[in-house]
């Protein structure tokens, strides 16, 4: 299984999403991400069916690859999962990296978790973001072992993300066990989380050990 690296963030911010600072520009992110030496940046900003500044990211992130940096830049989606099993995400732009993510309260556990077993199956989704239970309920060790077999079968990455902190260690034990690919996420949401994955030292020496 190959080690997280952590030249390589899968998960930042930039200022087309309405709550992040205006510095969060895609070349201020880049020359952040050069300066602390990441090799790869993978821009996965929230995204909805109707958000219409598409074009407009995806041709400022072009102009960034072409400009010359040394980094690898890929350009990407975050995603809500919705109740129904999908995701907010217009499917005309699959084929860019794209995160899947919960990003409201679901309060049933039956609903949260056949949501995200709709999700899983996918397969424009790349990666599923910051997984983790409500803190009204958790998962049995029988569940947490479907929800790793259909990970793998439908050949998903889990995110280990530094902001949330996510997924819980119990999960990566089982996820670990059953060979699921990880890759980090800061999840910037500022310049100076860009690359930083200080919060979850101990996530990463689990997996790495
Ligand atoms: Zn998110
Ligand atoms: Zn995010």
């Amino acid at each position: 299984m190959p080690l997280l690296d952590l030249k390589k963030d899968y998960h930042v911010h930039s200022n087309y999403n309405d709550h992040s600072p205006q510095e969060l520009s895609i070349e201020n992110v880049t020359i952040r991400a050069e300066k602390i030496n990441l090799n790869t940046l993978a821009f996965a900003e929230h995204v909805r069916r109707t958000s219409e500044w598409i074009p407009r990211y995806l041709e400022e992130i072009d102009r960034m690859v072409s400009s010359g940096t040394k980094i690898t830049i890929i350009s990407g989606f975050e995603a809500k999962i919705l109740k129904d099993g999908t995701v907010d995400f217009p499917v005309e732009y699959e084929g860019h990296f794209l995160i899947a993510s919960f990003h409201s309260k679901y309060n049933n556990k039956q609903d949260w978790f056949s949501a995200l077993k709709s999700a899983i199956t996918l397969p424009y989704v790349k990666v599923i973001g910051h997984l983790a239970p409500e803190e009204s309920f958790d998962l049995t060790d029988d569940e947490l072992l479907e929800l790793s077999q259909l990970l793998k079968t439908n050949r998903k990455t889990v995110e280990i993300n530094a902001k949330y902190q996510r997924p819980p260690m119990k999960w990566l034990r089982v996820f670990k066990d059953n060979k699921i690919d990880f890759h980090l996420g800061s999840d910037a949401h500022n310049l100076s989380e860009v690359g930083n994955f200080n919060s979850i030292t101990n996530l990463i020496e689990y997996i790495n050990s």
